[in-house]
């Protein structure tokens, strides 16, 4: 285990921009994260993942702990489930591949999404209809503060729209070592209702779709519209979609009769943010190497050089102009360092 001084942290973040870590250690055992949280007590840490949902605006002057924890293993099993613990070190998308050659379902929607085990509860990834809540048991974390490792419930984790605790109360005080998923072993509960999704198994020659070709479905859907990070930074989408009342829905949707919204509880409505951002003509901007991507408005991209204070002022453009065209508030999704 090496400790390095002033590391760039540009080859470990999607969006490509550069920002120093003061100190910068990769830990794939946890004695090892323990030794280092000991010996740094009293710097500052950054935990790093995958990468895929940071933007680095400044350096960072403290320690980056990139966690690699490794490892899959099944914790028990019924007839018709099984509980399946991964180390948070772990390649997302691989393990999801690794639960579909199982026959284990429920997480095949998230396939090809960045990034880490470990951070996937930190926002409750979501895509296609299904989200980690959805099929998540447990999870164990290390106490920054007194080192001691606890486990979490579904309750604890209070998941929500590409929210958990992680990302408010509990900001910063939690390591997340493993991540336990309760996935079916049989008459798997198959979500096809996002139209990308029948469009493209309308394509194959299946009649009746399994996990794997779901999850393949889901692989081209997202080759052909999302832009590749190892091709052009980014970090997915860089905003959420917003949520407004049925009045505010319908005063704008009197505006703009072709607005794309979906049901989102009793009298509120989930807008597309992507379709905002288009609609106010935002989509294919550039400005020296900070841009919208030109095939779906709610990625910010970097084309090479941009700052992570350039992509932070665009992203802040973005907000105030479609405040002033909708009067909707868009809310930052990409964690901001
Ligand atoms: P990082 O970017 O490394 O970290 C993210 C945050 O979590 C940081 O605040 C970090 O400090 C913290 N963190 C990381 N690991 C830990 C840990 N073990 N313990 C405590 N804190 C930790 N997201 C979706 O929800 N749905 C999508 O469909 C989706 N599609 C994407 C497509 C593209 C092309 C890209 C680039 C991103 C996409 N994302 C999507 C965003 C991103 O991939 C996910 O949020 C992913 O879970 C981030 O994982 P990571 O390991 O890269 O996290
Ligand atoms: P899309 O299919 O063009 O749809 C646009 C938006 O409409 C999505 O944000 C989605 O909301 C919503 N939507 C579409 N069909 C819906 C339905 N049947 N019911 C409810 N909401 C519906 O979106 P896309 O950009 O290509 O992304 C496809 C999926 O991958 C989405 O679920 C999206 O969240 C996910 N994704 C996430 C990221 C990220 O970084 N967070 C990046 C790329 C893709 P939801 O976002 O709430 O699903």
């Amino acid at each position: 285990m090496e400790v390095f001084n002033s590391r760039s942290l540009k080859p470990y973040s999607t969006f490509g921009i550069e920002a120093k870590a003061g100190l910068f250690v990769e830990c794939n055992k946890l004695w090892q994260i323990l030794q280092v949280l000991e010996q740094f007590n009293r710097e500052p840490l950054l935990i790093l993942g995958g990468g895929s949902n940071i933007l680095f605006t400044k350096d960072v002057e403290g320690l980056v702990l990139k966690n690699e924890l490794p490892g899959i293993t099944a914790e028990a099993e019924s007839d018709d489930f099984m509980l399946v613990k991964a180390g948070a070190g772990e390649n997302w998308h691989q393990f999801v591949r690794y639960c579909i050659q199982q026959n284990w379902g429920g997480i095949e929607n998230l396939s090809l999404i960045p990034g880490n085990v470990g951070a996937a509860p930190m926002q409750n990834i979501g895509a296609y209809g299904v989200e980690i809540k959805d099929n998540f048991y447990s999870l164990e974390a290390l106490d920054l503060k007194t080192g001691n490792l606890r486990t979490f419930s579904a309750a604890d984790c209070k998941f929500a729209y590409r929210e958990s605790v992680f990302k408010r109360d509990l900001k910063n005080r939690y390591l997340i070592t493993s991540v336990c998923f309760r996935l079916s072993r049989k008459n798997h509960q198959l979500h096809t209702e996002y139209g990308a999704i029948r469009d493209e198994l309308k394509q194959g020659t299946t009649n009746l779709p399994d996990l794997l070709a779901i999850s393949d479905a889901v692989i081209r859907i997202r080759q052909s519209k999302l832009p590749d990070p190892a091709k052009i930074g980014n970090a997915g989408s860089f905003f959420k979609n917003p949520v407004v009342e049925q009045k505010q829905y319908e005063q704008i949707l009197e505006q703009y009769p072709d607005l794309v919204s979906y049901p989102a509880g009793e009298q509120k409505h989930k807008l597309a943010a992507g379709w905002l951002i288009e609609k106010a003509g935002w989509k294919g901007y550039r400005k020296g190497d900070a841009g919208v991507h030109a095939r779906q408005a709610l990625v910010l991209v970097n084309y090479g050089n941009a700052s992570g204070k350039e992509i932070l002022q665009l992203s802040q453009d973005i907000i105030s102009d479609i405040q002033q065209k909708f009067g909707v508030i868009l809310e930052r999704e990409v964690n901001i360092y």
